[in-house]
């Protein structure tokens, strides 16, 4: 399966798919799909994906043409026109999806039917350029049985009071004003329950009707009571993240108890929740923070290659924990990190860096570079730019790029103009390079230079003062004991010597509070030596969790 191709040359803009789902109960599936495209000067021939559905005819701006359906390919058979480049191709097809589009029963036993596409199954549904470089808009128009309701992305496109058809079944609109990704186009049918949660990030969400989102919850009849209490907070995650981040890009939101495969799947403006936590009520109120942030992360702004998917589940891995860091306290974020950091101190794939253009098997992304040390990646990069910079960066780089698509150098070039840092260094080793740092520090305190002054000089460095003034602190007068700290970084050969600017934390004999110190180690065996006025009782690396590693740490001449 070519599933990691982009159709060369071409670019979908719109996607107008009109679907008759009156059989959702016999799994059937008919329909026109239109596609108005442009055909770039690289394009060889007009094909687009598509897989397991009978194709009856095709027309080509309006004419019948011939084509083939191989492989998962649709090829038209037509020459390829000539200028203008626009032209609109309508596909109509039927079949009964065996992919992308999931067919079940909701705990009374009616016909449900939910789109699940991630990464590359829309194809098995729909004919599209099913690649997430090609984002589009989407309107459906799909007709259901009677009694039957059908969530989609965008904004109802109807009036709401429109009467049923002669059969007594009803059509559905849903139409998007901005281009999403493929992968996150979906429907989904059932005979819901719709509760309506309120209204977030009024001012801030430009497409939506009315300039407030509306937040509602989609429900299998029985589960909307629990939907209401599990998601009393999803209003205000959207008022969240829309201030902190930009504005909120799509036209509602809808949390949707689905059947999807994912532990949820952030779909624009509708994220679909797996059925069985939510009807056996224990779903996460991460997962829901998480799908959230995705709406801004991978949804707004979407990773133009597989191989970036950090740049989505990263983002969303940090931005939910970010959520209730703000609300519930700094303890429930850290208890998150250290969550994660456990996940990839202990996983196999630290062994690969995060950003892996050369993954054949798209769902093996789904691991921990991409999520737990994409989202430590971006902890760290605060740390070392500072929030002000840290956030500016994030809202510079979602404003420049909301919409589109992006690259990891994308993210780099806006946190490097608001941090005023060349940042390559850390880019490259934490997302281009394998591995995590395993430091083995050892200290002990030294007498220097009796009587004398700057004796930081049997340090052997150059500049005296150099290593008291780390703190901004003058060298204190009368001094002349020295903390020294033996760091070796002791992961394997083949993962990158870690550049690592960190604090210490040093606490004095006879109590006190620790005093912390930055530092920065930078080669496989550092020695940093710290002027320090009282005996050092104990020290420990890194006391903010700013950091991703396995430290350990032991006081020479005891045992490690
Ligand atoms: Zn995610």
């Amino acid at each position: 399966v070519r599933a990691l191709a982009e159709r060369a040359g071409i670019d979908v803009l719109h996607y107008d798919l009109r679907l008759d789902l009156r059989t959702v109960a016999e799994k059937q599936l008919s329909g026109a799909a239109s596609l108005s495209f442009l055909l770039r000067p690289g394009a060889r021939q007009i094909s687009f994906d598509l897989a397991g559905m009978e194709v009856d005819s095709v027309l080509l701006d309006g004419v019948h043409t011939e084509f083939r359906l191989a492989a998962g390919v649709l090829s038209l058979l037509s020459p390829k026109p000539a200028d203008p480049p626009a032209h609109e191709m309508t596909v109509f097809y039927h079949g009964s999806p065996s992919e992308g589009l999931i067919f079940g029963r909701d705990g009374a036993g009616d016909p449900t039917a939910f789109a699940d596409n991630w990464p590359n199954r829309a194809r098995w549904w729909f004919p599209a350029n099913d690649h997430p470089s090609d984002k589009a808009t989407v309107r459906f128009d799909v007709r259901v049985p009677g009694g039957w309701s059908l969530v989609a992305n965008g904004a109802r496109s109807q009036p709401e009071d429109r009467s049923p058809e002669a059969d007594g079944s009803r059509r559905w609109e849903w139409e998007t004003r901005v281009p999403i990704p493929v992968y996150t186009m979906v429907i989904g049918l059932a005979r819901f329950s719709h509760l309506d949660l309120g209204r977030a990030a009024c001012g801030r969400a430009p497409n939506a009707p009315g300039g407030c989102v509306r937040v509602s919850v989609w429900a299998l009849r029985g589960d909307s009571a629990y939907g209401a209490e599990r998601f009393r907070r999803a209003v205000d995650m959207v008022d969240f993240f829309a201030k902190l981040i930009g504005p909120f890009s799509f036209e509602k939101l809808t949390h949707v108890e689905s059947s999807t495969r994912f532990g949820g799947m952030e779909n624009s403006s509708a994220i679909f929740y797996p059925r069985v936590p939510w009807s056996e009520r224990r779903m996460s109120e991460g997962v829901i923070a998480h799908e959230t942030a995705h709406q801004w992360f991978g949804d707004a702004v979407t990773p133009a290659r597989w191989g970036h998917l950090w740049l989505s589940e990263g983002f969303a891995s940090y931005f939910g924990p970010l959520y209730f860091r703000d609300r519930d306290g700094e303890e429930a974020f850290r208890t998150r990190m250290a969550a994660a950091r456990a996940r990839v101190l202990d996983s196999d794939v630290s062994a690969r860096p995060v950003i892996d253009e050369d993954a054949t098997e798209l769902y093996s992304l789904l691991n921990s570079n991409n999520y737990q040390k994409g989202a430590w990646i971006l902890h760290m990069l605060r740390g070392v730019v500072g929030d002000s910079a840290f956030f500016r960066g994030v809202r510079e780089y979602y404003r420049e790029h909301r919409d589109g698509n992006v690259l990891t150098e994308d993210f780099q070039r806006a946190m490097e103009k608001t941090s005023d840092m060349s940042l390559e260094w850390f880019f490259r080793q934490w997302l281009y390079q394998p591995g995590f740092p395993q430091l083995r520090a050892e200290w002990w305190t030294e007498d220097v230079n009796a009587g004398g002054s700057g004796g930081a000089d049997l340090s052997g460095r150059a500049d005296p003062a150099g290593d008291a003034d780390l703190d901004g602190k003058a060298n204190p007068a009368g001094s002349n004991r020295e903390l020294v700290i033996a760091v070796s970084q002791t992961q394997p050969p083949g993962w990158p010597t870690f550049r690592l600017p960190m604090e210490v934390a040093v606490r004095p004999e006879g109590g006190g509070a620790p005093v912390r110190r930055p530092i920065l180690l930078s080669t496989r065996a550092d020695t940093v030596r710290l002027r320090v006025e009282r005996p050092v009782a104990d020290i420990s690396l890194d006391p903010g969790e700013w950091v991703l590693g396995r430290f350990e740490i032991s006081h020479r001449g005891e045992t490690p």
